[in-house]
């Protein structure tokens, strides 16, 4: 009987791979996680039980095919591997370094749930997909007939881009506006290079580009270009254009230089730290925490990317400040951890109620406690009279999460709809708008969400783009 390849949780532990030690991490933007070696992912992978209903597929919000490339991988078929994975998935070396594994594929895995530890799906997936790269298995789009319809996507974020992928595959032209640079969105100028190093999202931009897409950067809807003017120019539309309105901090002393946003701080500081640019406001120190006392307000993903770099540019001190505690976060365990290896301390059950000084000096700071569950099923934090502080800073970041842009009132668009969120108002499964030709994908439609939602928003409006021009070009006819 053929040896079998699968099932060796009992005999096998969980293993990642190997982490930077903290002190070595702490000088540079690099990853911290190493790649597995080849035998290491063989083993790794051998530890599925390939269960016949695979929870981590139904948990993965794109439904990969896990237990198959597992199977694959475990068995020495790569290539066969990086074909399955990469059918369902846009960008899985991505995912694979940034998903919130924890919550979803590997967080239901059975044998997670049955104390043996999840399998390692997230480093599998990247290790495939990385090897694919470095074997030259990833190769442009070359599609196998050129179609004359053409489709305009703003945004050239994770949505925009899985969109665009599957759009050209399809033979379609496509042409990517996006008022940055550099095309990624928040792959390129949010999320820090010590979880995704940017030569890993800029090898997909140029992949798109020799594949035929068209991009135009530096191109603002509704400064540079009006929105009617893209809707006349292409026969479908998609907005991608991610949220990126900061929610603010009300109080005393609110408005005192040195409380910045965490979006200009993180967008600076890839900037600088990982394209070498020349970032003004980096290099005066009003978006650089080197020899600051440094807090940052936010228990969410955001707030531990905000923390990280600090960190790494050299603070005096890095402190994270939020209201609730530890088991009630936003944020991933992981990065947590990952953070206070790194030496942040973290300032649970702690709400500022205003800040001290022009230039700021302080954080003024209260103590809180865990009340009853709010209407969310959360406990509501609750002041604690009495126990007022304040918290010494010459840096505070504002990482409380973002919102939509009012998109009708800056593009003139009155008929576009949104929520009282001020979300588009898409359809889930399509990003179909009530307006004829115009779609809505990732942030700009779920509100701040995850770079695996908008990937999946991205190919799910492609099909539906696809499904809407064939029938338009048979009602023609
Ligand atoms: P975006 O990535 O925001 O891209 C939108 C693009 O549209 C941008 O390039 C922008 O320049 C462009 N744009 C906006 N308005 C216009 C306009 N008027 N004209 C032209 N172009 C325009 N998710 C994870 O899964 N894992 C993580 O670890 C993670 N970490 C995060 C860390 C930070 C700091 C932040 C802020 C978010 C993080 N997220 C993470 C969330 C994730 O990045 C987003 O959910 C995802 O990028 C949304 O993709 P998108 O394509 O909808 O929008
Ligand atoms: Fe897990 Fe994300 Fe990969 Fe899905 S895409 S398998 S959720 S890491
Ligand atoms: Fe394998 Fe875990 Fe998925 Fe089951 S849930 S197929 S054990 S990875």
């Amino acid at each position: 009987m053929a040896k079998q390849p699968m099932l060796k949780f009992v005999q096998i532990n969980r293993d990642m791979p190997s982490k930077r030690a903290a002190e070595d991490r702490k000088q540079d933007f690099d990853e911290i996680y190493a790649e597995f070696a080849a035998a290491k992912a063989e083993e790794q992978a051998s530890r599925c039980s390939q269960c016949g209903v695979p929870y981590c597929q139904s948990h993965c919000p794109l439904h990969n095919n896990i237990p198959d490339w597992l199977r694959l991988t475990a068995t020495g078929r790569l290539e066969e591997a990086y074909g399955v994975s990469q059918a369902t998935n846009t960008f899985p070396e991505i995912c694979g370094r940034i998903c919130p594994q924890d919550r979803l594929c590997e967080g239901n895995c059975v044998i997670e749930q049955s104390g043996h530890g999840t399998v390692t799906i997230g480093s599998v997936e990247k290790y495939i997909t990385d090897t694919a790269w470095e074997k030259g298995w990833v190769q442009p789009i070359a599609p196998v007939q050129e179609r004359a319809e053409s489709v305009g996507i703003i945004g050239a974020g994770p949505g925009g881009l899985a969109a665009a992928d599957m759009l050209r595959r399809a033979g379609l032209q496509v042409t990517v506006y996006d008022r940055y640079d550099r095309a990624g969105g928040l792959l390129t100028y949010g999320i820090p290079g010590f979880k995704l190093e940017k030569d890993v999202v800029m090898r997909r931009v140029e992949l798109l580009e020799k594949s035929g897409v068209t991009f135009k950067m530096n191109c603002a809807v509704g400064e540079d270009i009006t929105f009617e003017e893209i809707r006349s120019t292409h026969d479908a539309v998609i907005i991608a254009t991610g949220v990126y309105k900061s929610r603010d901090l009300q109080g005393p002393g609110s408005g005192a230089t040195g409380i910045v946003r965490a979006i200009d701080y993180l967008t600076a500081s890839n900037r600088a730290s990982n394209f070498g640019d020349t970032v003004p406001e980096f290099e005066s120190g009003e978006l650089n925490a080197n020899g600051k006392k440094v807090v940052v307000i936010g228990g969410g993903d955001t707030a531990m990317d905000c923390v990280r770099t600090a960190i790494r540019q050299g603070a005096e001190s890095v402190k994270c400040m939020y209201r609730r505690d530890r088991a009630n976060m936003p944020g991933s365990q992981r990065e947590t951890q990952n953070a206070e290896e790194e030496g942040v301390v973290f300032e649970w059950l702690t709400a500022p109620k205003g800040f001290t000084g022009d230039a700021v000096e302080g954080v003024m700071a209260q103590k809180m406690r865990l009340g009853l569950p709010d209407a969310s099923g959360r406990q509501s934090p609750e002041l604690i009279e009495g126990s007022d502080y304040t918290e010494p800073a010459d840096l505070v970041i504002k990482a409380l999460g973002f919102e939509p842009e009012d998109l009708p009132t800056l593009w003139g668009c009155a008929e576009l709809e949104v929520t009282r969120w001020g979300t588009v108002k898409a359809e889930f499964t399509s990003g179909r708008t009530a307006l004829p030709g115009v779609y809505a994908i990732g942030d700009i439609v779920r509100g701040a969400s995850l770079v695996v939602w908008a990937i999946r928003d991205g190919r799910d409006c492609a099909d539906a783009i696809l499904a809407d021009l064939s029938a338009k070009a048979v009602a023609a006819e």
